[in-house]
């Protein structure tokens, strides 16, 4: 049986440890810099014996547990490494459920008691870290009085350096568990889906004919969208220094008409401060690789060249971090809000997502070959039925108060999740519908008049913008996701939700073929069978017209517009029924993410909706007041009158606004409860407030307007 075509990428790329270091056509300043912050398996392989360096690296590829009888020589290593560098302290670095990173820094160095202090690091301390975790997010798992969490490093995952002017820090990615071994992170469930998937995937490659592949790598891409201000600007609007994004400001009279920003050329203070990042992340060993302007003014975009899921998450944390740090020293401040700019495009995080094998191949590329193509219509019609039966969870993945004013707004992309295939695929499934692909003999099974497929497009054809969810020629794209969060949730997600379509659809091949059918005779008819129940999903034409809201209506689309509507899907049957099943998250810890989740939206709009009854009262009002004095005192009668009915439309809703406010959250109510409160009650009060606010910035004299506008903010770069 012929094996998957080989794609031109090294096994390297996806391996677990974190080997993309050395990665290919790095477009940085200087490659020597890459990875130099990274305890790589490069730095291990000289500094370990031997023996311990070859044991790490064949369990770390084998994806089995850890023998922590190596711990002590890597902590050593690891140790003399980062004293080498300037480190002092070292970390363990995790990702609790606030969708943020967290460290706890210790020192190296302990007193020896005659005066002098001696650096110390053992295998134990690199293994296990138990943090105070009594204040991190647990959604009931752990009671206060039994606050203690634990960290476990993860080897799959390489240590680095964070420099800062006055010393350096050694952090150790890590999980973060509870201390009856319940995630309290996104790590661990990330890991376990993507043991899962792997295991299905072999499963199924065997059936498929691959005999050499012993494991699978989800790969992750993700493309970060970002706001770069002045920070002047920043210190004068409270509501970006409290809630990232703007809570009053007129639309500018220009605005992204024009496109005359995207891939525009990039002022010289923004591409000092790309440089700079680009510096730092490759020290790191992030392999950024694209960077450009983006549609609204002041937006821009950075991407990665994808690593494996794990790595990749990790990654992808360190960028936005790095970001936010590196602006501070160009006078920038680095907005990561989902929509900092009301009536401006926001921003969001594309998701590049596939499924690599250990032996080099793309699960998701489509080959030159029937047999290849056999395998990657396999992958891609599990993606499809997956995507399709889980839609209500793939859209709560990309849930959160920052997400409502995108998804399910007046922008990209729709709160409906649909897939998108490109026309040639959809074309290779229309055949297969038809049943010309069983027909046909084998080698031009998909009867299309040719020995082989129409050579599929290595570029994905046709790019359809407004999809969530594309197949982009060797991956698909996952593109609903917020530009503030983790990708490691909709990866997991992903991973679990794969798994399940491609056991499900090995089962029907394995049944065929056990009969006596040949791989080519079997295949077709499990595809066929899983297209028509789940093509619904897909859709290849506009994604923000009312024509689509209103087919997708008709197809039994969901479309859930709001993040309280979103998250029960956490929760749904069938998310347990798959979660449970791969062991990935139990029904409890799926629960804590549901009442974690759905908190942070409640605090997150009650944040917002204080600060905008605070500046609407003691800046705005108070602003507002003096400009009709003025205009009193100057007798302009019409514009007295004007002004004066607006100050007192602003007052009734800044009163509705302080009277919804005053609602708190009751102790023994379920979160959903104050998260539906919000949505129905304070949201409109505070749209209320803010309409008649921007009516205000209009006509209330500039100098006596106290918040920059959006036309500075945006334009002065
Ligand atoms: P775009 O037009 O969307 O910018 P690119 O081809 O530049 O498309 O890819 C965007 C992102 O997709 C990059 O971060 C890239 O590393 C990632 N990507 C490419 N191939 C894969 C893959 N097999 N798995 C995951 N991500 C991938
Ligand atoms: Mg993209």
């Amino acid at each position: 049986m012929p094996r998957i075509r080989q794609e031109n990428v090294t096994a390297a790329q996806w391996s677990p440890n974190g080997a993309t270091l050395g990665a290919i056509d790095l477009t940085l300043p200087d490659n020597q810099v890459f990875g130099a912050n990274v305890f790589s398996p490069a730095e291990q392989r000289q500094r370990l014996p031997k023996a311990v360096f070859k044991q790490l690296q064949s369990t770390l590829e084998q994806g089995e547990a850890l023998d922590s009888s190596l711990a002590d020589s890597v902590a050593l290593a690891m140790k003399e490494w980062a004293l080498e560098r300037g480190a002092t302290h070292y970390a363990h670095w995790f990702q609790p459920l606030t969708g943020l990173t967290a460290e706890k820094h210790d020192s190296f160095y302990g007193p020896t008691g005659e005066g002098t202090a001696i650096a110390e690091f053992s295998g134990k301390e690199l293994i296990q870290g138990e943090p105070d975790a009594s204040s991190f997010p647990t959604g009931g798992l752990r009671a206060t009085f039994e606050a203690r969490g634990y960290t476990a490093w993860d080897p799959t995952s390489p240590a680095f350096i964070l420099e800062n002017p006055n010393g350096a820090l050694l952090c150790i990615p890590t999980a973060f568990a509870s201390w009856t071994g319940e995630a309290l992170d996104t790590k661990i469930p990330l890991l376990r889906s993507m043991d899962a998937l792997s295991k299905s995937a072999i499963r199924a490659l065997r059936l498929l004919g691959d005999e050499e592949s012993q494991r699978i790598f989800t790969t992750v891409g993700p493309e970060q969208e970002y706001f770069l201000i002045d920070e002047q600007y920043y210190f004068e609007r409270p509501d970006l220094i409290t809630t990232g994004r703007t809570l009053f400001g007129a639309k500018p009279p220009k605005g992204h008409e024009l496109d005359d920003h995207y891939f525009g050329s990039i002022p010289e203070r923004v591409l000092a401060y790309m440089l700079e990042v680009e510096l730092e992340l490759a020290k790191l060993g992030v392999p950024i690789k694209t960077r450009h302007n983006e549609v609204a003014p002041a937006q821009y975009e950075v991407a990665p060249i994808f690593e494996n899921s794990n790595v990749g998450s990790d990654h992808q944390q360190l960028t936005m971090q790095v970001l936010q740090n590196v602006a501070r020293r160009y006078g920038l401040v680095c907005l990561l809000h989902e929509k900092p700019f009301a009536g401006v495009n926001g921003s969001g995080k594309h998701n590049n997502w596939s499924m690599g094998t250990d032996t080099g191949a793309n699960l998701l590329n489509p080959g030159a070959t029937p047999h290849s193509n056999l395998s990657f219509l396999f992958f891609c019609t599990a993606v499809i039925q997956a995507v399709d039966k889980h839609q209500g969870l793939v859209r709560a993945t990309a849930a959160g108060p920052g997400q409502d004013h995108r998804l399910g707004a007046n922008e990209a992309p729709p709160a409906i999740i649909s897939v998108f295939l490109g026309r040639e695929l959809e074309t290779v499934y229309a055949a297969i519908e038809k049943g010309e692909a069983g027909e046909a003999v084998p080698g031009s099974f998909l009867g299309l008049g040719t020995d082989v497929l129409p050579p599929l497009p290595l570029d994905g054809g046709d790019r359809n913008r407004t999809s969530p969810f594309a197949f982009t020629g060797n991956k698909f794209e996952f593109r609903a996701i917020g530009s503030t969060q983790s990708v490691a949730l909709p990866n997991t997600v992903l991973n679990t939700i794969v798994a399940e379509a491609v056991d499900d659809l090995a089962a029907q091949l394995d049944e065929a073929l056990r009969g006596g059918a040949s791989l080519e005779e079997a295949l077709p008819p499990v595809l066929q069978k899983s297209w028509v129940e789940h093509k619904k999903v897909v859709f290849s034409g506009d994604g923000y017209s009312q024509e689509w809201h209103d087919e997708a209506e008709q197809r039994g689309l969901l479309n859930l517009r709001t993040t309280p509507e979103a998250l029960p899907y956490f929760v749904a049957e069938d998310t347990v029924k798959v979660f449970e099943h791969y062991n990935v998250l139990s029904e409890r810890e799926l629960e804590s993410r549901y009442d974690v989740f759905t908190e942070q939206y409640a605090v997150k709009i009650n944040i917002e909706a204080e600060t905008a009854a605070t500046i609407a009262r003691t800046l705005l009002l108070p602003a507002s007041l003096r400009h009709l004095t003025l205009l009193k005192a100057a007798g302009v009668d019409a514009l007295t009158t004007e002004t004066q009915a607006l100050v007192d439309e602003f007052v009734t809703a800044i009163r509705a606004l302080e009277q919804v406010n005053l609602k708190e959250n009751q102790e023994d109510e379920p979160p959903s409860v104050w998260a539906n409160f919000l949505l129905d009650q304070v949201i409109p009060a505070m749209n209320a407030v803010r309409e008649v606010a921007d009516k205000l910035e209009k006509v209330v004299a500039d100098d006596l307007w106290p918040l920059p506008k959006y036309s500075e903010i945006l334009f002065i770069k």
